[in-house]
């Protein structure tokens, strides 16, 4: 039998800091170490042992064979801090790592647009809103201002300018407040490969949580896209991908409230990481193959 070729993606959230205030934000872990991404030492220890993982499920399965790895950085915001961001993508050039990164679309410049160009395969974008008060009301606001869809499409097409290949991504969280709206002329503007939306779950925000009918008729109402769509619960995200903390540390849903939590990579090693959160290799291939 042959092994299949795959991409396996490890999700690092680079900092648990963001200029937004969303509700429903589920960027929070337990812990009270500096973060790592300001230590250029830690972060190196840690792409070492990144680069393990892809060679340890490679020991493990007959069916898959990881070829690439891509480095997905999600935040808090992942552009809120901009040289430490410059050492990791140079970093990742190092390790031969791919970059992907998810935003919230707040803090696009000239120079992270170039950043993005030339380093990332992919960039995925959190609309939920393209209403001012929406977004007001669901905390996608800073000092600053308000989540501006226009600025954001502004961006995305100078990227798709210098790099007309990257793949764009957008992620919607479907709540209380924007429950109701039509996002097709945005999405239609900005022509996604991927829609991933969401429906909220109560563990994040009690006060803003809909139906499952409700998440369905959103679905409905933006079903011109569904060859784009898939709509995903955030278990099913912590559940099937690689996921590690500020801190440096794999996290996964534990069994009560909150994550359980391996020591910090860059001071041990990928393969008694994955022991300490119960990783189980076979399970994780499978429904890997599934969604990914
Ligand atoms: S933009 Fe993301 S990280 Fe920032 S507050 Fe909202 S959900 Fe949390």
């Amino acid at each position: 039998m042959s092994n299949t070729p795959k991409e396996l993606v490890v999700n690092w959230h680079i900092t648990e800091a963001c200029n937004y205030k969303c509700d429903y934000c589920f960027a929070k872990w337990d812990g009270n170490s500096k973060e790592i991404l300001h230590s250029q030492f830690k972060v190196e220890a840690l792409f070492e042992q990144i680069e393990n993982i892809r060679h340890l499920l490679n020991k493990k399965s007959q069916m898959i064979y990881f070829d690439k790895l891509r480095l997905n950085l999600v935040g808090g915001e992942t552009f809120l801090y901009g040289r430490q961001l410059e050492d990791i993508v140079n970093l990742s050039k190092k390790y031969g790592f791919k970059l992907s990164a998810i935003t919230n679309g707040s803090l696009f410049n000239v120079e992270n647009i170039e950043l993005i160009a030339k380093n990332f395969s992919s960039i995925g974008i959190s609309v939920d809103s393209l209403n001012e008060q929406t977004n007001l009301a669901i905390g996608r606001a800073s000092k600053k201002g308000v989540f501006n869809p226009s600025e954001v499409l502004t961006a995305i097409n100078h990227v798709k300018k210098y790099s007309p290949n990257i793949e764009i991504k957008i992620n919607t969280v479907v709540n209380k407040f924007n429950v109701s709206e039509d996002l097709s002329n945005f999405i239609a503007q900005i022509k996604p490969k991927k829609w991933k939306i969401f429906k909220l779950l109560p563990v994040y925000s009690n006060k803003l949580v809909i139906l499952d009918q409700e998440f369905s008729q959103f679905l409905q109402r933006h079903s011109n896209f569904e060859s784009i769509i898939s709509a995903e619960n955030n278990d099913d995200m912590t559940e099937s991908y690689l996921m590690i903390d500020p801190l440096g540390r794999f996290f996964q849903n534990g069994l009560a409230d909150g994550y359980n939590y391996s020591a910090p990579l860059w001071e041990t090693s990928a393969e008694m990481a994955l022991q300490q959160i119960n990783f189980e290799s076979k399970k994780f291939i499978n429904r890997y193959k599934r969604i990914i």
